[in-house]
């Protein structure tokens, strides 16, 4: 069997570890990083580009390069949040007949959990190349906050991904467990994640192996990506102050300023001054107009302070529903790459009265962990005992449109509990259930989870029949649910309508084309390394051959400069492969001629005159790819 990866999907970059021995491996990516962009983009050309490179032509391809995917994860197109966020994305989006959120690349709508999963992909093909081993197997973190529906997106884009995700684990509890792993002594941690889109509290108890969650509360729509964008409003406001010009609508304007604006975050939790240059931002009838602004930490910190301090209310409410005062914390950890801004620890030694731990590094230890709860379950880790808590209350839908909570938020999971339900009308055979997810006391104001309805109902007068209903939620703070007829015993049905999200049907669909991309990825990716070598074997033998082609037999000359007039008559683009194979053939057996004359001859690596080289290649005929 092969290993368990740990996966970090995270809303701007990704993370993915393995455990090796007593230790955790962060595994590079194919170009060497140790995490991954969360980006994924169509090129017109039908090419799927992931990551850094991805990400490195966001600016024109903007409106086919989609970040930020998690933010829209079991989402639905009408909740106020996706609202106010389809506006500042650079691709756009629309709703499915469902009413979820489908993104549109290159004419073509991808559901949240598919362009996850080609991420997800990309980790697992590092994985398996850094293991030389197939990888099937996955434990990936959500924000702790993540409510069922966003749970359950995220196992969908573990399963379109080829990957059986075999727990979904919170991800302040992952980074717990890479601090914690191995402590003996009783300890009180705080995590405070604010990561790319997410904001997280955590208050956990560590005891001797026993990770034990006591409270957790955030939010879903709280991160790195809004402090870029008040950045990116400020600089639009003040570009549109001098030249009169508004930015705002501009696509690709709108991709500059935001690969800006992160720059400018970034360097400014090192420096305390920066400049944002952004040459030929826009024209008008006097020509190009240019963005070019000095930035202080002061002033970056007096503009993102409002979105700092909503996590104040956030942390107070865990350690309140953890029954604790911020002095019996014995430690405060940052996690999430929006930590490193000094405003934001600052903010977080005011609340908890001590300088919070910088020892892990935040942009690994959530992989770190994952990895480590991947051992756990292999086996390779024993003596652990992970208790996590359900982030959202859950409950039903009741008469006025009430909600009723079933089970508190924060009860420690996995967890069953029944409730009853019963009949309102002489002889109903039918029993509409709503259930839904969060802390308001209106339905309304909540997720909605699923509906469903008891059928079958023996006829009795109304509030006779007594229906067992049981919500279970496992370790990944999914929810599941039976029912029973109490009087028959007998087990009755449930027909469940998921709120959002995708349909076996849907996603067995998207495995099988995420399947066929793998393959059409692989072939790009042996397409592009062919090419590659053709170009450098070409380079190689044209030098050569210019040097001591004057050694071979003219008939040998021919087959050298035939091999090199057709590997340079390639089109960039070409991606036959019998073509491509055919050229580096040819190249190889001119090498291979020219070699052995070369030994044969006894050449001492001077260069010999050309003696009846005519056409032979130059070296300076070379390289066009
Ligand atoms: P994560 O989800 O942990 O990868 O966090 C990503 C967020 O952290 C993004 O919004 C990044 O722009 C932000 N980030 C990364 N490095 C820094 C830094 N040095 N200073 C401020 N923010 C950063």
């Amino acid at each position: 069997m092969g290993k368990i990866i740990g996966i970090d999907l995270g809303t701007t970059n990704s993370c993915v570890a393995v455990l090796d021995g007593p230790s955790v491996q962060i595994i590079p990516n194919s170009i060497g990083g140790r995490t991954t962009p969360s980006v994924v983009a169509f090129t017109d050309k039908g090419d799927r580009l992931l990551g850094q490179i991805a990400k490195r032509q966001a600016v024109t391809n903007a409106a086919n390069t989609v970040y930020a995917v998690k933010r829209l994860m079991g989402r639905r197109l009408d909740s106020p949040e996706i609202q106010k966020l389809r506006c500042c994305l650079g691709y756009h989006v629309v709703g499915s007949d469902k009413g979820d959120v489908r993104i549109v690349m290159q004419g073509k709508e991808y559901s949240p959990p598919e362009v996850s999963a080609m991420v997800l992909q990309y980790l697992k093909s590092a994985a398996e190349a850094f293991l030389n081993e197939a990888v099937t197997e996955a434990v990936i973190t959500v924000p702790a906050y993540f409510d069922d529906s966003q749970r359950q997106a995220t196992k969908d884009a573990g399963r379109i991904a080829g990957l059986e995700v075999r727990r979904i684990i919170n991800e302040p509890t992952a980074a717990a467990l890479a601090y914690g792993l191995g402590k003996k002594e009783r300890e009180r941690v705080a995590i405070y994640d604010l990561g790319g889109g997410t904001f997280d509290i955590s208050i956990l108890e560590l005891n001797g192996g026993v990770f034990e969650v006591l409270s957790t509360c955030g939010d879903c729509f709280l991160g790195g990506e809004d402090f870029d964008q008040v950045l990116i409003e400020w600089m639009m406001s003040e570009f549109q102050a001098e030249h009169g010009i508004p930015l705002a609508g501009d696509v690709l304007a709108a991709q500059r300023l935001k690969e800006a604006a992160e720059k400018a975050k970034c360097e400014l939790s090192m420096a305390t001054e920066t400049s944002i240059n952004l040459p030929f931002i826009a024209h008008d009838g006097q020509g190009p107009k240019h963005l070019s602004r000095a930035l202080t930490r002061g002033e970056f910190e007096a503009m993102v302070q409002g979105l700092i301090d909503r996590t104040t209310s956030y942390c107070e409410k865990a350690i309140k529903d953890a029954k604790l005062a911020p002095k019996d914390i014995n430690k405060v950890i940052l996690v999430g790459g929006q930590t490193r801004t000094p405003a934001v620890q600052r903010h977080v030694e005011k609340i908890f009265g001590q300088k919070p731990s910088i020892e892990l590094n935040p942009d690994e230890v959530v992989a770190a962990g994952a990895a480590l709860q991947g051992g756990v379950l292999e086996g390779d880790i024993k003596e652990i005992v992970l208790l996590d808590v359900l982030p959202l209350s859950l409950g039903v839908e009741t008469q006025g449109g009430l909600f009723t909570r079933i089970i508190e938020h924060n009860s420690t999971i996995p967890l069953r509990k029944a409730t009853i339900f019963t009949t309102v009308a002489d002889n109903q055979s039918v029993v509409d259930i709503h259930v839904l997810q969060g802390e308001r006391e209106l339905a309304k104001f909540n997720r909605s989870l699923a509906c469903f309805e008891l059928v079958g109902i023996p006829p009795a007068p109304r509030g006779a029949p007594q229906i067992e209903v049981a919500f279970d939620i496992d370790a990944n703070g999914i929810v599941s649910v039976s029912a029973k007829d109490r009087f028959s015993g007998k087990e009755q049905a449930v027909r469940i309508t998921p709120s959002t999200g995708l349909s076996k049907e849907e996603i067995d669909k998207m495995v099988l084309e995420a399947q066929q991309f793998a393959e059409s990825d692989r072939r790009l990716r042996e397409i592009t390394e062919l090419r590659n070598r053709i170009s450098g074997q070409m380079a190689a033998l044209s030098k050569s051959h210019a040097q001591c082609g004057s050694l071979l037999e003219a008939s040998d000359q021919q087959v050298i400069r035939e091999a090199i007039q057709n590997a340079k008559a390639l089109s960039p683009d070409e991606s036959r492969l019998d073509v491509l194979k055919e050229a580096m053939t040819q190249l190889e057996t001119g090498a291979a001629r020219l070699t052995s004359a070369m030994f044969n001859s006894g050449w001492d690596g001077t260069e010999i005159p050309s003696e009846g080289t005519q056409g032979s290649a130059r070296p300076e005929d070379v390289g066009r790819w």
